[in-house]
């Protein structure tokens, strides 16, 4: 909050007044875009209202300073070039009582555009990468997305080589919401359009070191895997920068980058975009339908498996990358129960 209002209230105030507020806000733009500011979490209000601010104010001359600033950030929206918004990490619904306001992770302050752009954007969540909760079988529309334009959106290859070493698909019995590609760990890893950092997290039985951009055109991309991240959450990143380094941290058997595109959170095959053999986009477009999700039906698909001698509840968890919890919930049966062979147990 000091730090919002640092730079909010770096003038004299007879300058305020007098230099307009545009200017107090081109300021702030020349500062590395876009301007990222932690301030107190507020549980009381929702997103992007002035109030959430004011809530800080404890009265005195800057905070009213402020508040005018403030105020008039929103009524001079139209003239600016970017408008920012507060972005809650917590998507939830709260109460407005002192535990949650504990609870509550810090906001951002963050372009408009990037939780406007897209109607499923207006949800920012900095840990889970599907908060949208869409189901893809529902998806009947036809909707065409730019990948790239000359002008006004550029494109950059996420590695200098893209050799793939494993498909998106089922693998076994798991399925495999990406693309790997080879790499040498240390090798640059660049954010293929331009975007805005959403997560930058480790999942040490998953992805690993990994980011997630989100992307103006609708899609996120995720890069998993890697033994240095070089972003931080909210940062925006222009195509090719480098968004951080390959490696093999998490579930990998060895350095590769493992790669997704997901349109509404739900991963889309990264082939269906990109051309992996020329290290190229497809096309310059990615038209969306209800066939670029109809994988889901596999995935979703219920899978039983024969017990065979010697197999162990264990065993077949592993095997099947399931939790034996999970198994003993499908079959209705005990951790400790014993296995017959031939009987059929539910694993998906
Ligand atoms: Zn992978």
């Amino acid at each position: 909050m000091v730090l919002l209002f640092g730079v909010y209230l770096s003038g004299t105030q007879e300058a305020a007044a007098q230099n307009k507020k545009e200017s107090w806000f081109r300021d702030l733009f020349r500062v590395k875009a876009p301007e990222l500011e932690y301030i107190a979490p507020d549980t009381l209000k929702s997103s992007y209202s002035i109030d959430s601010l004011q809530y800080f104010g404890g009265g005195g001359e800057e905070e009213i300073e402020a508040e005018l600033l403030i105020n008039d950030l929103e009524f001079d929206s139209k003239e600016m070039k970017k408008e920012l918004s507060i972005v809650s990490e917590d998507t939830t619904s709260f109460e407005a009582d002192l535990e949650s306001l504990v609870e509550v992770a810090e906001e951002l302050l963050i372009s408009k555009d990037w939780v406007t752009i897209h109607e499923y954007y207006n949800i920012w969540d900095s840990k889970n990468i599907n908060p949208y909760e869409v189901d893809p079988l529902k998806f009947t529309d036809s909707v065409s997305l730019q990948l790239f334009d000359t002008l006004s959106a550029p494109w950059s290859p996420p590695l200098d080589e893209t050799k793939v070493t494993s498909h998106f698909g089922s693998r076994h019995y798991r399925w495999h919401y990406g693309t790997d590609i080879k790499l040498n760990t240390g090798d640059s890893v660049r954010t293929v359009f331009d975007g805005i950092v959403r997560i930058k997290k480790y999942d040490p039985s998953g992805y690993g070191y990994y980011v997630l951009v989100r992307h103006k055109n609708g899609l996120e991309t995720l890069y998993g895997h890697l033994s240095k991240q070089m972003v931080e959450v909210g940062d925006e990143v222009k195509a090719g920068e480098v968004i951080g380094l390959g490696g093999s941290t998490g579930r990998s058997s060895g350095p590769h980058l493992h790669f997704e595109f997901r349109y509404q959170g739900n991963p889309v095959n990264p082939e269906d975009i990109y051309d992996f053999d020329s290290n190229e986009l497809l096309s310059d477009t990615l038209v969306v339908t209800a066939e670029t999700f109809s994988y889901i039906k596999e995935v979703r698909k219920v899978h039983y498996y024969k017990v065979r001698r010697g197999d162990t509840l264990s065993g077949i968890s592993k095997r099947h990358g399931v939790p034996i919890s999970k198994i003993c919930s499908l079959n209705g049966i005990r951790k400790n129960s014993t296995l017959r062979v031939g009987q059929r147990l539910r694993v998906h």
